[in-house]
């Protein structure tokens, strides 16, 4: 039998193992447009199913692209930048020249300054050994920056085929959805969820006679928080709208919960205002220092939520990291759930699961 594709994902489609990659029922091959059942039920149900598969599988797939040529796009999500960037790029696509796509940039405030969030992503790109011939910022999702970045895709792509790279979750089948729908009038051609690593297969769409356009699948990285959290609380702590900054005005001694997730203690300096950006939807909790554990034991997953029970289960304990902060206007990071703005001259413990490892940066905003 000829191998058949799913129309979603790119999967080989099998009709054997109900349970395994790209099942669907005899029946439905009968169809013009293939879709395996994961894709079925994601697209008329809204609903993900679980499918396995390794880390390894991703790379050895995703590394296929060092022997081919063309133009990496290389997607991150702009809210979860040290989450999403693939510093391992180079050794993954080989000398293939690559682009930094900033997703998402409907979830920035409106008073996000861009030229310094390009510029910042830039450094940040080339302190992480990635070289980028250059960066954009889009939103798939509200078509912002899109005409600008398909057009400049086509001149740097300079008649070669183009690999859409990304970890899984940054949006990359959001976007491509759209350039299908631009060039093509066809919407939902790949499948698109909330869930990481939706995108499984190689997808390949012609941009004409000679090239292609290939979404390639989502590589997993574990310090993504998504990993650690159930699919309700996924949806709890991803934003949807633009972030509004939530800001407390704290003295020494004061701790902020962010959820039930992670949690900032202001240990010592003069009184100042903790801008956080977060999901609207996420609780802030703040408390004193000295109840914070007491809290945190007796109410995590009521007060403090999420997590839910099944978070719970997959949760990693808390490490907590200690920041001597200087006279400037600094962010601390929690990856794939947001961010601290503090003005410096501070010290802060932020507390966060075991894998998700806090960072700070210079302020974004
Ligand atoms: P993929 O795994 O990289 O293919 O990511 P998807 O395209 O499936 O998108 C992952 C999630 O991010 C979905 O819930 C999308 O609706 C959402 N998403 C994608 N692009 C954007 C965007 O520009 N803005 C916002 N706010 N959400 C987006």
């Amino acid at each position: 039998m000829e191998a058949i594709y799913c129309m979603g994902c790119g999967v080989e489609i099998q009709t054997e193992d109900p349970k395994g990659l790209g099942y669907t029922p005899k029946s439905s091959l009968e169809k013009e447009n293939v879709l395996c059942k994961r894709c079925f039920r994601l697209k008329h149900y809204n609903e993900i199913q679980d499918v396995s598969i390794q880390d390894d599988d991703f790379l050895r797939m995703v590394s296929s692209i060092r022997d081919r040529k063309g133009l990496v796009v290389h997607i991150i999500d702009i809210f979860d930048v040290n989450g999403t960037m693939i510093e391992s790029l180079p050794r993954i696509v080989g000398n293939n020249p690559i682009i930094l796509v900033g997703n998402k940039m409907d979830l920035l405030p409106k008073s996000t300054n861009q030229q310094k969030l390009i510029h910042w992503l830039k450094k940040s790109a080339k302190d992480a050994g990635l070289k980028v011939q250059d960066v954009f910022l889009i939103s798939s999702a509200k078509g912002f920056g899109i005409d600008e970045l398909t057009e400049q895709i086509e001149k740097l792509r300079n008649k070669q085929d183009v690999f859409i790279v990304g970890t899984t979750n940054v949006g990359k089948s959001t976007f491509i959805n759209r350039l299908i729908k631009q060039s093509v009038g066809e919407s939902d051609v790949i499948t698109t969820s909330y869930f990481p690593g939706t995108t499984l297969g190689f997808i390949e769409i012609p941009l004409d006679d000679d090239s292609v356009l290939i979404d390639t699948p989502g590589i997993v990285n574990q310090e993504q928080i998504a990993h650690y959290v159930s699919d309700q609380d996924l949806k709890g702590i991803t934003p949807t709208k633009e972030i509004k900054p939530r800001v407390y005005q704290l003295n020494a001694e004061q701790t902020l919960f962010f959820g039930g997730l992670a949690r900032i203690d202001f240990i010592k300096g003069d009184k100042q205002s903790f801008v956080c950006y977060f999901a609207n939807q996420l609780p802030i909790h703040r408390t004193k220092l000295e109840k914070a554990d007491d809290l945190y034991e007796n109410h995590v997953g009521e007060l403090l939520s999420p997590p839910d029970e099944e978070t719970k289960k997959l949760l990693p304990q808390f490490i907590n990291t200690s920041y001597r902060l200087a006279n400037e206007k600094t962010d601390i990071v929690f990856p794939g759930l947001g961010w601290v703005t503090v003005n410096g001259n501070c010290t802060v413990v932020a507390h966060s699961p075991k894998g998700v490892n806090v960072s700070i940066r210079k302020s974004l905003i």
